[in-house]
């Protein structure tokens, strides 16, 4: 890489497994002399409803209905040609792009003319490709194709028409040391739920603190926006999702389940979390999601709905929110990834370096990270609403059980999904680029 800069280009700073994979990567990248730096492009809400169609239609589901034709192409080529000015002055000849996900794979051809490497990587994908995905390959192929390099988190989501040559498998990464998956001590964790307004008890600031990634000590000052009937138990075991509010992660799906299969003599309560809903830039759908998922758990049986607990984390400081996820996961009895759809689902991989018990859909790249009995739980079904609540059951019956099942999952995680493998994977793929240009 000498003389090179690296760029990572996506469509947000905040929300979302890209954006928390390249704020960690970043940090390992620059402390390795590699000179790195990330790109965000801007769109309006033309364009960001656009790109969320074509996200859905990847993951092979039909989204909005709406169409990718010439019309959608209009709207997508003159963003990226607006967002291309600013980024080609920073781009010089020999530089290497890693362009994040169908937001922005229409750049390709533009910074490949250039003289920059362009890697496309592409986050999402369908196990089985169908007519909707092969509607958003059509829709995107001339872009994607022109870049040097193709990576999927999975063998599976590699595209028809693609040269095999130029494709590569790099499954994403967390990073063990960032605000999201430090370690913290049990004191810790229930102040930040407690500032956090998730657990009613008295805290210090002093204990409400994390580590930033500038080395500095963080303080979890903003509070969540909590709809409960009333706050969690100090001591009831607390099942827990955390995602954006998608219909794709299925929020409704884990409260119904919690609802209808996990016996109220375990006392547990169920917590949906997920960012502050106004907050993610290239998610226009998440208010809507989250309201319909209101008015799911206010329609759930009196009981039930008194265990449910839905938690709007702020997004005002994004370390700050990643000190709640994390204290979060770490309090969780089990935490559940219930997604009808998932690329790799970075959640799975985060709860299970915290030697938590998952329950999660066998869909996408949570196949690769559990291994179905061993390192967690995977339900066949991602709609059967019995089988999870089942699966969370018994892990809440069965400490020991649990227990044995987060061990091999933190150790499955240092093995395969830490930072330096996955920036190991990315300096193979751009040595072998760079050299054949
Ligand atoms: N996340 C977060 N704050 C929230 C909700 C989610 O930081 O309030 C993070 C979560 O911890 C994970 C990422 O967003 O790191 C979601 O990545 P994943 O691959 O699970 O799903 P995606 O959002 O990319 O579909």
């Amino acid at each position: 890489m000498e003389g090179r800069t690296l760029f990572h280009v996506n469509s947000t700073m905040t929300g979302g497994g890209v954006a928390e994979l390249l704020g960690s990567v970043l940090g390992y990248l620059l402390g390795a002399d590699v000179r790195s730096r990330w790109l965000v492009v801007e769109g309006d809400e033309d364009f960001f409803v656009l790109t969320k169609r074509i996200h859905h239609l990847l993951h092979g589901k039909d989204g909005d209905q709406g169409d990718v034709g010439r019309a959608e192409a209009d709207v997508y080529q003159s963003t990226l040609t607006r967002e291309l000015a600013p980024i080609a002055d920073q781009i010089s000849r020999g530089d290497v792009v890693v362009l994040h996900d169908p937001q922005v794979v229409g750049l390709a051809p533009h910074l490949r003319r250039m003289g920059a490497s362009v890697i496309w990587n592409c986050h999402v994908g369908a196990d089985a490709p169908n007519e909707h995905t092969r509607r958003a390959w059509k829709f995107l192929l001339p872009a994607a194709s022109s870049a040097d390099a193709q990576v999927f988190s999975r063998a599976q989501y590699i595209w028809e028409g693609l040269d095999p040559n130029c494709v590569a498998i790099i499954p994403p990464c967390i990073d063990a040391f960032s605000p999201k998956n430090q370690a913290m001590e049990p004191g810790q964790v229930q102040s930040v739920l407690a500032a956090t307004g998730l657990l009613r008890r008295p805290w210090s600031g002093d204990d409400a603190v994390f580590t930033r990634v500038d080395g500095s000590l963080g303080r979890v000052d903003h509070a969540a926006r909590m709809i409960e009937e009333s706050p969690l138990p100090p001591d009831a075991p607390v099942v827990t999702q955390v995602s954006r509010w998608d219909p794709l992660k299925d929020h409704a799906g884990v409260a119904q389940s919690f609802a209808q299969a996990v016996p109220p003599d375990l006392e547990a309560h169920l917590v949906l979390a997920g960012p502050s809903p106004e907050s993610v830039a290239d998610d226009p759908e998440g208010l809507a999601t989250f309201e319909e998922l209101r008015s799911c758990v206010a329609s759930l049986p009196e009981l039930a709905r008194s265990r449910v607990h839905l938690a709007c984390l702020p997004m005002d400081d994004i370390e700050e929110n990643a000190a709640m996820v994390n204290a979060l996961q770490r309090y969780s009895a089990v935490v559940v990834q219930k997604s009808l759809a998932e690329g790799f689902g970075l959640t799975v991989a985060e709860a299970m370096w915290k030697s938590r018990p998952t329950v999660a859909s066998a869909i996408g790249g949570i196949q690769d990270q559990i291994c179905d009995g061993r390192t967690g739980v995977l339900v066949e079904d991602p709609k059967d609403l019995d089988a999870c609540g089942k699966a969370v059951t018994d892990l809440l019956r069965d400490r020991t059980a649990s227990d044995a099942l987060g061990r091999a999952a933190q150790a499955s995680v240092l093995d395969n999904f830490l930072a330096p493998r996955y920036l190991g994977r990315y300096l193979d793929l751009i040595e072998t680029i760079v050299a054949s240009r």
